[in-house]
Protein backbone atom coordinates (compact mmCIF):
# COMPACT_ATOMS: atom_id res chain seq x y z
CA UNK A 1 0.00 0.00 0.00
CA UNK A 2 2.64 2.18 1.26
CA UNK A 3 4.81 1.39 -2.27
CA UNK A 4 1.47 2.21 -4.20
CA UNK A 5 0.81 5.61 -2.50
CA UNK A 6 4.44 6.47 -3.14
CA UNK A 7 4.26 5.35 -6.70
CA UNK A 8 0.95 7.69 -7.34
CA UNK A 9 2.64 10.53 -5.51
CA UNK A 10 5.57 10.28 -8.00
CA UNK A 11 3.37 9.75 -10.81
CA UNK A 12 1.50 13.32 -9.44
CA UNK A 13 4.52 14.82 -8.84
CA UNK A 14 6.47 14.36 -12.37
CA UNK A 15 2.76 15.72 -14.00
CA UNK A 16 3.00 18.72 -12.06
CA UNK A 17 6.49 19.33 -13.27
CA UNK A 18 6.10 18.55 -16.68
CA UNK A 19 2.51 20.85 -16.59
CA UNK A 20 4.54 23.42 -15.23
CA UNK A 21 7.63 23.43 -17.56
CA UNK A 22 4.93 22.84 -20.53
CA UNK A 23 2.49 25.69 -19.14
CA UNK A 24 5.25 29.33 -19.03
CA UNK A 25 4.58 31.62 -16.57
CA UNK A 26 2.47 34.87 -17.00
CA UNK A 27 5.83 36.78 -16.63
CA UNK A 28 7.41 34.50 -19.13
CA UNK A 29 4.45 34.65 -22.11
CA UNK A 30 4.72 38.28 -21.25
CA UNK A 31 7.71 38.22 -22.49
CA UNK A 32 8.02 36.01 -25.32
CA UNK A 33 5.15 38.52 -26.79
CA UNK A 34 7.50 41.35 -25.95
CA UNK A 35 10.74 39.56 -28.07
CA UNK A 36 7.67 38.94 -31.40
CA UNK A 37 6.01 42.61 -30.61
CA UNK A 38 9.36 44.01 -32.18
CA UNK A 39 9.10 42.43 -36.33
CA UNK A 40 5.61 43.15 -36.03
CA UNK A 41 5.99 46.63 -34.92
CA UNK A 42 8.67 46.94 -37.85
CA UNK A 43 6.00 45.80 -39.83
CA UNK A 44 3.48 48.72 -39.93
CA UNK A 45 5.57 51.18 -42.28
CA UNK A 46 6.93 50.30 -45.36
CA UNK A 47 8.95 52.76 -48.11
CA UNK A 48 9.30 49.19 -50.13
CA UNK A 49 8.72 45.51 -49.84
CA UNK A 50 11.72 43.19 -49.73
CA UNK A 51 10.76 40.79 -52.61
CA UNK A 52 12.13 37.77 -54.79
CA UNK A 53 10.33 39.02 -57.87
CA UNK A 54 10.26 42.30 -60.05
CA UNK A 55 6.68 43.39 -58.60
CA UNK A 56 5.83 47.11 -57.89
CA UNK A 57 3.30 49.18 -56.78
CA UNK A 58 2.31 52.64 -58.42
CA UNK A 59 0.90 54.92 -56.14
CA UNK A 60 -1.16 57.98 -56.92
CA UNK A 61 -1.97 60.50 -54.13
CA UNK A 62 -4.81 63.95 -53.43
CA UNK A 63 -7.61 62.67 -55.76
CA UNK A 64 -9.14 62.09 -57.16
CA UNK A 65 -9.25 64.92 -59.85
CA UNK A 66 -12.18 65.28 -62.26
CA UNK A 67 -9.92 65.33 -65.34
CA UNK A 68 -7.06 63.78 -64.51
CA UNK A 69 -7.68 60.80 -62.65
CA UNK A 70 -10.19 59.44 -65.04
CA UNK A 71 -7.78 59.42 -68.15
CA UNK A 72 -5.31 57.84 -65.32
CA UNK A 73 -7.94 55.02 -64.85
CA UNK A 74 -8.09 54.36 -69.06
CA UNK A 75 -4.79 54.37 -69.14
CA UNK A 76 -4.26 51.79 -66.42
CA UNK A 77 -7.03 50.06 -67.71
CA UNK A 78 -5.22 49.30 -71.00
CA UNK A 79 -2.27 48.52 -69.73
CA UNK A 80 -4.03 45.77 -66.81
CA UNK A 81 -2.25 47.48 -64.27
CA UNK A 82 -3.71 48.25 -60.75
CA UNK A 83 -2.17 51.09 -58.83
CA UNK A 84 -2.92 52.70 -55.26
CA UNK A 85 -4.62 55.80 -54.96
CA UNK A 86 -4.17 58.01 -51.58
CA UNK A 87 -7.24 59.66 -52.33
CA UNK A 88 -8.18 62.96 -49.92
CA UNK A 89 -11.63 62.70 -47.98
CA UNK A 90 -12.70 66.44 -49.42
CA UNK A 91 -12.01 64.81 -53.04
CA UNK A 92 -13.56 61.71 -52.19
CA UNK A 93 -16.79 63.47 -50.81
CA UNK A 94 -16.75 65.53 -54.21
CA UNK A 95 -16.52 62.56 -56.63
CA UNK A 96 -17.81 59.43 -55.01
CA UNK A 97 -18.39 57.87 -58.34
CA UNK A 98 -14.30 58.27 -59.74
CA UNK A 99 -13.25 56.77 -56.85
CA UNK A 100 -16.08 53.73 -56.77
CA UNK A 101 -14.78 53.24 -60.37
CA UNK A 102 -11.27 53.08 -59.20
CA UNK A 103 -12.48 50.30 -56.91
CA UNK A 104 -14.68 48.65 -59.38
CA UNK A 105 -11.20 48.30 -61.57
CA UNK A 106 -9.16 46.62 -59.13
CA UNK A 107 -7.25 49.76 -57.83
CA UNK A 108 -6.79 49.96 -54.23
CA UNK A 109 -7.78 52.97 -52.06
CA UNK A 110 -6.25 54.31 -49.16
CA UNK A 111 -6.05 57.33 -46.78
CA UNK A 112 -4.77 60.85 -47.32
CA UNK A 113 -6.58 62.07 -45.07
CA UNK A 114 -9.81 64.57 -45.26
CA UNK A 115 -7.67 67.87 -45.79
CA UNK A 116 -4.01 66.77 -45.96
CA UNK A 117 -2.72 68.59 -42.96
CA UNK A 118 0.23 67.85 -41.49
CA UNK A 119 -0.21 65.31 -39.40
CA UNK A 120 2.96 65.52 -37.12
CA UNK A 121 1.70 69.17 -36.35
CA UNK A 122 -1.99 68.84 -35.00
CA UNK A 123 -3.41 66.87 -32.00
CA UNK A 124 -4.31 63.23 -31.67
CA UNK A 125 -7.96 63.99 -31.91
CA UNK A 126 -7.48 66.19 -35.01
CA UNK A 127 -5.96 63.12 -36.74
CA UNK A 128 -8.37 60.94 -35.63
CA UNK A 129 -11.27 63.17 -37.21
CA UNK A 130 -9.40 63.44 -40.56
CA UNK A 131 -8.80 59.68 -41.06
CA UNK A 132 -12.58 59.04 -39.81
CA UNK A 133 -13.96 60.99 -42.10
CA UNK A 134 -12.09 60.07 -44.98
CA UNK A 135 -12.74 56.27 -43.87
CA UNK A 136 -16.08 56.79 -44.17
CA UNK A 137 -16.28 58.50 -46.96
CA UNK A 138 -13.79 55.90 -48.70
CA UNK A 139 -16.51 53.29 -47.45
CA UNK A 140 -19.81 55.20 -48.49
CA UNK A 141 -18.17 55.53 -52.02
CA UNK A 142 -16.88 52.11 -52.75
CA UNK A 143 -18.44 49.86 -50.33
CA UNK A 144 -15.23 48.80 -48.23
CA UNK A 145 -13.51 50.46 -45.43
CA UNK A 146 -9.19 51.37 -46.66
CA UNK A 147 -6.34 49.52 -44.69
CA UNK A 148 -3.59 51.52 -45.83
CA UNK A 149 -2.53 55.23 -45.01
CA UNK A 150 -0.08 57.59 -46.04
CA UNK A 151 0.55 61.16 -43.92
CA UNK A 152 0.71 63.93 -46.04
CA UNK A 153 3.95 65.16 -46.59
CA UNK A 154 5.30 61.79 -45.04
CA UNK A 155 4.42 63.40 -41.83
CA UNK A 156 4.02 61.47 -39.43
CA UNK A 157 5.29 60.47 -34.94
CA UNK A 158 6.14 57.08 -33.83
CA UNK A 159 2.99 57.58 -31.29
CA UNK A 160 0.67 58.74 -33.94
CA UNK A 161 2.42 55.13 -36.40
CA UNK A 162 1.44 53.26 -33.41
CA UNK A 163 -2.38 54.50 -32.08
CA UNK A 164 -3.14 54.76 -35.90
CA UNK A 165 -2.04 51.52 -36.54
CA UNK A 166 -3.86 50.24 -33.37
CA UNK A 167 -7.07 52.08 -33.70
CA UNK A 168 -7.42 51.81 -37.54
CA UNK A 169 -5.48 48.70 -38.21
CA UNK A 170 -3.98 50.76 -40.85
CA UNK A 171 -0.27 49.97 -42.57
CA UNK A 172 1.39 53.39 -43.16
CA UNK A 173 2.30 53.18 -46.35
CA UNK A 174 5.32 55.98 -47.03
CA UNK A 175 7.85 55.50 -50.45
CA UNK A 176 10.80 55.22 -51.84
CA UNK A 177 10.41 56.67 -55.71
CA UNK A 178 9.97 60.39 -55.41
CA UNK A 179 9.99 62.11 -59.25
CA UNK A 180 8.79 64.97 -57.52
CA UNK A 181 6.35 65.62 -59.94
CA UNK A 182 4.71 67.97 -57.70
CA UNK A 183 7.60 70.47 -58.71
CA UNK A 184 5.84 69.93 -62.39
CA UNK A 185 9.31 69.23 -63.94
CA UNK A 186 8.13 68.35 -67.25
CA UNK A 187 6.67 64.76 -68.29
CA UNK A 188 10.42 63.58 -69.69
CA UNK A 189 11.93 64.26 -66.04
CA UNK A 190 9.22 62.68 -64.27
CA UNK A 191 9.71 59.73 -66.59
CA UNK A 192 13.18 59.28 -66.07
CA UNK A 193 13.28 59.62 -62.47
CA UNK A 194 10.80 56.65 -61.95
CA UNK A 195 12.99 54.81 -64.29
CA UNK A 196 15.98 55.55 -62.55
CA UNK A 197 15.35 54.80 -59.41
CA UNK A 198 12.91 52.07 -59.53
CA UNK A 199 13.21 48.55 -57.92
CA UNK A 200 12.01 45.59 -57.21
CA UNK A 201 9.65 45.81 -54.41
CA UNK A 202 9.27 49.79 -54.92
CA UNK A 203 6.42 51.93 -53.87
CA UNK A 204 6.79 54.59 -56.39
CA UNK A 205 4.88 57.77 -55.13
CA UNK A 206 2.93 60.30 -57.95
CA UNK A 207 -0.04 62.61 -58.27
CA UNK A 208 -2.97 62.03 -60.00
CA UNK A 209 -3.68 65.99 -59.76
CA UNK A 210 -0.88 67.09 -62.17
CA UNK A 211 -1.41 67.12 -65.99
CA UNK A 212 2.31 66.46 -66.57
CA UNK A 213 2.30 63.41 -64.35
CA UNK A 214 -0.04 62.22 -66.04
CA UNK A 215 1.28 62.76 -69.44
CA UNK A 216 4.39 60.88 -68.33
CA UNK A 217 3.07 58.04 -67.56
CA UNK A 218 2.13 56.25 -70.87
CA UNK A 219 5.85 56.00 -71.51
CA UNK A 220 6.76 55.59 -68.14
CA UNK A 221 4.59 52.27 -68.05
CA UNK A 222 5.95 51.23 -71.15
CA UNK A 223 9.35 51.42 -70.40
CA UNK A 224 8.77 49.80 -66.63
CA UNK A 225 7.21 47.01 -68.64
CA UNK A 226 9.90 46.50 -70.72
CA UNK A 227 12.27 46.38 -67.85
CA UNK A 228 10.49 43.71 -66.82
CA UNK A 229 8.77 44.83 -63.57
CA UNK A 230 4.87 43.94 -62.69
CA UNK A 231 2.48 45.79 -61.15
CA UNK A 232 0.43 44.87 -58.15
CA UNK A 233 -1.57 47.47 -55.23
CA UNK A 234 0.33 48.11 -52.06
CA UNK A 235 -2.04 45.23 -50.15
CA UNK A 236 -0.78 42.89 -52.42
CA UNK A 237 3.03 43.94 -52.32
CA UNK A 238 3.10 43.65 -49.04
CA UNK A 239 1.56 39.93 -48.75
CA UNK A 240 4.89 39.11 -51.38
CA UNK A 241 7.06 39.95 -48.62
CA UNK A 242 9.71 37.58 -48.06
CA UNK A 243 11.63 38.17 -44.90
CA UNK A 244 15.11 40.29 -45.40
CA UNK A 245 17.89 38.11 -45.46
CA UNK A 246 19.75 37.13 -41.67
CA UNK A 247 22.41 39.46 -41.82
CA UNK A 248 20.11 42.03 -42.19
CA UNK A 249 17.22 40.75 -40.29
CA UNK A 250 16.07 43.79 -37.75
CA UNK A 251 15.35 40.27 -35.33
CA UNK A 252 17.19 37.24 -35.36
CA UNK A 253 15.48 35.64 -32.92
CA UNK A 254 14.00 33.04 -34.91
CA UNK A 255 10.78 32.71 -33.20
CA UNK A 256 7.58 31.71 -34.85
CA UNK A 257 5.63 34.68 -35.22
CA UNK A 258 2.62 34.82 -37.90
CA UNK A 259 3.81 37.74 -39.14
CA UNK A 260 7.02 37.43 -39.27
CA UNK A 261 7.15 36.76 -42.90
CA UNK A 262 4.97 39.69 -44.19
CA UNK A 263 6.07 41.94 -41.51
CA UNK A 264 9.45 43.53 -42.84
CA UNK A 265 9.85 46.96 -44.50
CA UNK A 266 13.38 48.70 -45.27
CA UNK A 267 14.21 50.84 -42.36
CA UNK A 268 12.00 53.90 -42.46
CA UNK A 269 14.15 57.08 -42.99
CA UNK A 270 12.34 59.51 -41.13
CA UNK A 271 9.68 61.15 -42.21
CA UNK A 272 10.45 61.12 -46.13
CA UNK A 273 9.85 64.40 -47.19
CA UNK A 274 8.11 66.05 -50.11
CA UNK A 275 6.43 68.69 -49.56
CA UNK A 276 3.83 67.99 -51.55
CA UNK A 277 3.13 64.31 -51.52
ZN1 LIG B 1 -0.50 64.31 -50.52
Amino acid sequence: MLRYRLLVFCFVSLSVALALRAEPTPAKRAAARQTRAEPEEQGITFNSVHVDEPYIAMTFDDGPSATLTPKLLDLLAAHHIKATFFVIGENVAEHPEIVARAAREGHEIGNHSWSHPNLGKISDEGVRRQLQQTDDAIKSATGERPTLMRPPYGSITDHEKRWIHDQFGYDIILWDVDPYDWKRPGPAVVRARILKETRPGSIVLSHDIHPGTIEAMPSTFDQLEAKGFKFVTVSELIRMAVARPPHTSPQSSGSASPTGATGFAFPTPSPASSPND
